[in-house]
C-alpha cells in the first residue's frame, strides 16, 4: 500500500513539475537529454589532469610536478584508484544539482556516458565484477524517491556490460557532509554502511559509483566495509570530483 501511494505521489509530482522541454541543462532547443553545446562543454573538461589515486583535479594553470596529490602521497587508502568525469564546478556542478534535487533523471544517461569514457581504456578498470552504488538512507530515499548514484551505476552497467550490484545499504541518516572537516566527515559516516550480500563481492574487483568525490570519506568508508566483507580490490568512479587548492 505504501508503495502504491508513493507511486501515485511520484506520478502526481511529475504532472505538477514536468520535465521542461529542451536541453536538461540549459533549457535550449527541443531535443531530449543534453544539447550539443552543453555536451561539448562537458567533454572539453574531460581529460584534465588529476591525481592518479583519488582522481581530484589539479589546480588549473599551475604545473603540478607529482602524479598524486599531497594527501595520497602521505597516506594510503582502502581503494586502488578513483576517477571522475570532470571537476565539480560549472556545468558539472549544475548537472549534479539538477539530477539530484530537480529529479531530472534523464540526465543520468549522458552523465554516465562521460564517466564511462574516462575509464573504458584504463587498464585498472578492466576486471570489474560488481558495480556498487553509494546508498542513501531509507529516510532520504523516501524524500527523494530515487538514488542518483543508483541511476548512474545502472547506466554505466548498461554501457560497460558490468553487473549492477546494489549490495550496500545505509543504516541511518547522517548529517550532510557539507561544512564538516575531514575528520568530522569520517566520524559522521563511521558504521553507516552494511553489506547485505557479501557473496556478490567476495574476492572480486568492485567499482563504487557516486555522483561527487569531495574529500573521499564516503569512498573510504565504503571501501573499508566492502573489504571487511571479502572484496578484493576497490575502485571508485564519480561524475565530478573536487579541485585541489595548491
Ligand atoms: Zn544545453
Ligand atoms: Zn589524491
Amino acid at each position: 500500500m505504501a508503495k502504491l501511494w508513493s507511486g501515485l505521489l511520484s506520478g502526481l509530482l511529475d504532472l505538477i513539475f514536468p520535465y521542461p522541454a529542451g536541453c536538461q541543462l540549459c533549457g535550449r532547443g527541443r531535443q531530449k537529454g543534453i544539447c550539443d553545446e552543453c555536451w561539448a562543454a562537458l567533454r572539453c573538461n574531460n581529460g584534465e589532469r588529476a591525481c592518479a589515486r583519488c582522481g581530484r583535479f589539479f589546480p588549473r594553470g599551475i604545473p603540478y610536478a607529482y602524479q598524486r596529490c599531497l594527501q595520497c602521497r602521505r597516506q594510503g587508502a582502502p581503494f586502488l584508484a578513483c576517477r571522475a568525469a570532470g571537476p565539480y564546478e560549472g556545468l558539472f556542478k549544475e548537472a549534479v544539482y539538477k539530477l539530484k534535487y530537480q529529479r531530472r533523471r534523464s540526465l543520468a544517461s549522458p552523465m554516465a556516458r562521460l564517466m564511462w569514457s574516462v575509464v573504458k581504456d584504463d587498464p585498472l578498470f578492466q576486471d570489474i565484477a560488481a558495480v556498487v552504488p553509494v546508498p542513501i538512507s531509507p529516510g532520504r530515499l523516501r524524500e527523494r524517491r530515487f538514488n542518483q548514484a543508483g541511476d548512474l551505476a545502472r547506466e554505466i552497467c548498461n554501457l560497460a556490460g558490468w553487473t549492477y550490484a546494489p549490495v550496500v545499504i545505509k543504516n541511518r541518516d547522517t548529517r550532510p557532509q557539507t561544512g564538516l572537516t575531514r575528520a568530522e566527515r569520517a566520524d559522521n559516516l563511521r558504521g553507516a554502511f552494511t553489506v547485505t550480500h557479501p557473496r556478490k563481492i567476495r574476492q572480486k574487483t568492485v567499482l563504487v559509483v557516486d555522483d561527487v568525490y569531495t574529500t573521499g570519506s564516503t569512498l573510504k568508508e565504503m571501501a573499508g566495509v566492502l573489504r571487511s566483507q571479502g572484496a578484493e580490490k576497490i575502485l571508485g568512479l564519480t561524475f565530478a570530483a573536487g579541485r585541489l587548492e595548491t
